[in-house]
């Protein structure tokens, strides 16, 4: 079979590709010729591949990472009159579902331009008597300060709930980020290291979470479809009211094909992310973030983010480079900030404030090549006047 076209030809260097060759495209047609398509052996396969991958007891396959962080809120007893604690430099999808189960999101400050995770000491002051939980990210792969996060938790009986929707494969001292707090969140969205279209994981020990979970994602329902066609079940009984967020066979396949590719994959992405790294040192008005992570971690490289000397920069900069088609983003504008979450915060949040008009995200995708790199570098260096 003949590999398929990229879909992202408009642009030299996109922000992110998917790669779709052979064994991706022989996974899905599978799955169409056998005639089951929704919840079924795959998912289960994929599912029992991801907890092993993570080293986790439990992984439930949803439909979006949305989705998982949802069910994570609402399976922990997130609810109204809670507070729950996230970072502001965050997709929007943590604090939207937060507010979706009926809690008030109080958003938190970064630790400053080199490392963009969440402030351990931040979040201390954000807690009160309502509040329940802590939503950490491993921002663009990077394990959080676990460490802190865990002993703060611990101090005051707060649960943590990880969004490590870009860190598949990121370890925080050995241990998978997704598995260190209450319940670890996944997104397989298409720009995501392990992109199925639309898809997610939810991760847990818990067996009682994991339960909770499991009706949740399934209209509370005690049986699934793939069970009575089976003859494995007759009957069901619904315990809560629950959503239909589950995963289909489809994605479960493309998933799996991805999954063993991952390790290689991100070791790919590090080596770009390096290539960045040494292309701008020693550059004054751009640096690279998360140059000084801990040895002891290691990253899934999910974004190239670079941080600028000057907010007046970026314009004139994703300008050139667009002009050059390639394609730049920003991870991300605080939600804190959004006319929707406007008002909600007391304090101000400067770290986040100063650092995220600087913020620019370069192309960065396990494909890309190095003349694309090299582009990327040239183009930029270009653009704020530092070619060498
Ligand atoms: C992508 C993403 C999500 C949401 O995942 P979807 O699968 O798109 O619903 C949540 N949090 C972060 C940090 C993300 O990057």
């Amino acid at each position: 079979m003949k590999d398929v076209a990229p879909s992202a030809d408009a642009w030299r260097v996109p922000l992110s590709d998917v790669c779709v060759d052979a064994e991706v495209v022989q996974a899905a047609s599978d799955v169409v010729a056998s005639g089951w398509w929704s919840m079924g052996a795959r998912v289960e396969e994929f599912e029992a591949e991801f907890a092993r991958f993570c080293g986790v007891r439990h992984a439930l396959a949803v439909s979006s990472g949305t989705a998982a962080l949802h069910l994570a809120l609402m399976a922990t007893g997130c609810g109204p009159g809670d507070d729950v604690l996230v970072p502001s430099l965050n997709f929007v999808a943590a604090a939207n579902t937060i507010v979706h189960v009926g809690a008030e999101p109080r958003f938190c400050d970064i630790r400053g331009g080199d490392d963009l995770n969440l402030d351990p000491a931040s979040v201390e002051a954000a807690i009160s008597a309502a509040t329940k939980a802590i939503v950490v990210l491993h921002y663009g792969g990077f394990p959080c300060d676990m460490e802190s996060i865990l002993q703060i938790a611990a101090e005051r009986g707060l649960i943590v709930i990880e969004d490590a929707a870009h860190a598949p494969g990121a370890l925080w001292r050995g241990r998978a980020c997704g598995t260190i707090g209450a319940v670890g969140c996944f997104s397989f969205f298409a720009n995501k290291n392990l992109p199925t279209g639309e898809g997610g994981m939810v991760v847990t020990d818990d067996d009682e979470l994991a339960a909770r979970l499991r009706l949740l994602r399934s209209h509370g329902m005690t049986t699934l479809t793939w069970e009575r066609h089976r003859g494995h079940a007759h009957s069901y009984d619904v315990t809560l009211p629950g959503f239909n967020y589950r995963l289909d066979e489809l994605r479960a396949a493309v998933g799996s094909v991805y999954l063993r590719r991952l390790p290689e994959l991100n070791r790919r992405r590090g080596e770009i992310l390096d290539g960045y790294r040494s292309r701008l040192a020693g550059v004054s008005s751009i640096r690279m973030a998360f140059s000084d992570t801990p040895e002891s971690n290691v990253s899934a490289h999910h974004l190239a983010v670079a941080v600028l000397s000057e907010a007046g920069l970026r314009d004139g900069v994703r300008t050139r480079l667009a002009e050059a088609r390639i394609q730049t983003s920003v991870h991300y504008p605080p939600i804190h900030l959004f006319s929707a979450y406007r008002g909600s915060q007391q304090t101000r949040l400067p770290r986040t404030e100063s650092v995220a008009p600087r913020l620019i995200t370069l192309p960065l995708y396990p494909h890309m090549t190095n003349e694309q790199l090299e582009l990327v570098a040239v183009t930029l260096l270009d653009a704020l006047e530092e070619r060498r």
